[in-house]
Formats: structure tokens, C-alpha cells, sequence
């Protein structure tokens, strides 16, 4: 289990960045992973972990929050306005609000509940056709709808293209964050959360290099 090298290397990184300690928050990435890993990490402490599947998260998460105190669960894959409702009911924050569609009903559903989650608007920082996500162009106005909804804004999230040098698109993330006045910065994952760090993340989604690799069979 890797939780604490990566504690570690987290902690190294905000102080090479000169940035305080404790202020990136790891969101362990707990999906496909078999329940003992996954309880292993909860006993170590951790209490934040991140899902990208909700009826797979509907299958856990209750359970074990019931049994361990203060978890937050985190949705950082694609969501179905169909599944919004049980989202909404088994997630603390969203890191995919990623188009018009999918926040005009969030915030009908947030006004019914009282209560809202932790927003995040993803970005498609590398405009691949293939990924979710607001194009860069859109991203201000976008942010304006959602301020517009009464949606309040953690802030943006992104996925860097594969092939590519992530710094760049963590820089591009940053701006877009900067100008429109938002703090948080959902990026970094097991490869990259290092340079994200360095680049101002707020937030890293770590899962392979913490539970080891994911089994999809
Ligand atoms: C799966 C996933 C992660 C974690 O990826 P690792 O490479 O295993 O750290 C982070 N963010 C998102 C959006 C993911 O889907």
C-alpha cells in the first residue's frame, strides 16, 4: 500500500513549491479496486477518496461510511444526468460538471435539496474529441452560466492528454482558474501529481501509484 510514500512525496512537493503543508488534499482513487485495499487504506486514515463510477460507488460507499467516520467521497468520472439524483445523494463533491445540460439540472436538484456538493467545472484542456470536459474557448462563459444557476464553484478540474507534457495544460488550467477568480485546482494524478503540486494543484486524484494497478477483468 502506498499511502504514505505518497503522503510523503505530497508533503516534499508543497514544500518545494514553498507552499504550506496539508495544503493539497489527496482524493485516493478507489475505483475498480478490490474492497481489502481499499479498507486497508481507510484503517491507515485516509478519509478522502474518489470514484468514477456511481452505481459501482452506490455499492460501496454506504457501507463504509457507516463504518468509518468523516469519509468524503469524491465523483471525478463522466455523469449521466439520469444518474444525478443518486449522485447527489452518494457524493460530497463533483469533479465533472462539464456542460450546460448537466449544470441546469444540478442546480434545480440543488435548490430542491438545500444542499450542494463540491463543484468543480472540468476542462478540457487538450480539446481531444474523445474526452468530457468544457472546451478551453468556453470555459468563461461557461463559469458565468454556472455562477448564473447559483451553482457556487470550488473550481476546475482536467484530464491532460496522455501522449503529452501535463505541465502546460496544468499552467492553462491555473490561468483560466485565475481570471475567473476560482481557488481550486483539481489536477495531478499518479504520474503527474508532482508537477501538478508545483503548478498550484489544490487537489491531486492518485489511485494506481496508492492501491496498486487496476484489475478490469
Ligand atoms: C482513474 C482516474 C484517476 C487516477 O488515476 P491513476 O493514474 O490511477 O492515479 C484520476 N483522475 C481521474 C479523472 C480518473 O479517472
Amino acid at each position: 500500500m502506498g499511502l504514505i510514500d505518497i503522503k510523503r512525496r505530497i508533503a516534499a512537493a508543497e514544500a518545494a513549491a514553498g507552499r504550506p503543508t496539508g495544503s493539497v488534499q489527496l482524493i485516493a482513487v478507489s475505483k475498480v479496486q478490490p474492497a481489502d485495499r481499499v479498507e486497508a487504506v481507510l484503517v491507515a486514515g485516509q478519509r478522502v477518496f474518489g470514484e468514477n463510477y456511481v452505481q459501482e460507488a452506490a455499492g460501496k460507499w454506504p457501507d463504509w461510511r457507516h463504518r468509518f467516520p468523516h469519509v468524503e467521497v469524491h465523483m471525478i468520472g463522466p455523469l449521466q444526468t439520469n444518474k444525478l439524483k443518486l449522485a447527489l445523494d452518494l457524493f460530497d463533491a463533483i469533479h465533472t460538471v462539464d456542460r450546460p445540460s448537466l449544470a441546469q439540472k444540478l442546480a434545480r436538484q440543488v435548490q430542491a435539496r438545500g444542499s450542494c456538493p463540491q463543484l468543480f467545472v472540468q476542462v478540457n484542456t487538450g480539446v481531444e474529441p474523445q474526452k468530457a470536459g468544457i472546451l478551453p474557448q468556453d470555459a468563461d462563459a461557461f463559469v458565468a452560466e454556472c455562477r448564473g444557476l447559483d451553482l457556487p464553484l470550488a473550481g476546475l478540474m482536467c484530464i491532460p492528454p496522455d501522449d503529452q507534457d501535463p505541465v502546460p495544460h496544468f499552467g492553462q488550467l491555473r490561468e483560466i482558474a485565475a481570471r475567473n477568480g476560482l481557488s481550486g485546482l483539481s489536477m495531478g494524478m499518479s504520474a503527474d501529481f508532482e508537477s501538478a503540486i508545483a503548478a498550484g494543484a489544490t487537489h491531486v486524484r492518485v489511485g494506481s501509484a496508492i492501491f496498486g494497478a487496476r484489475d478490469y477483468r
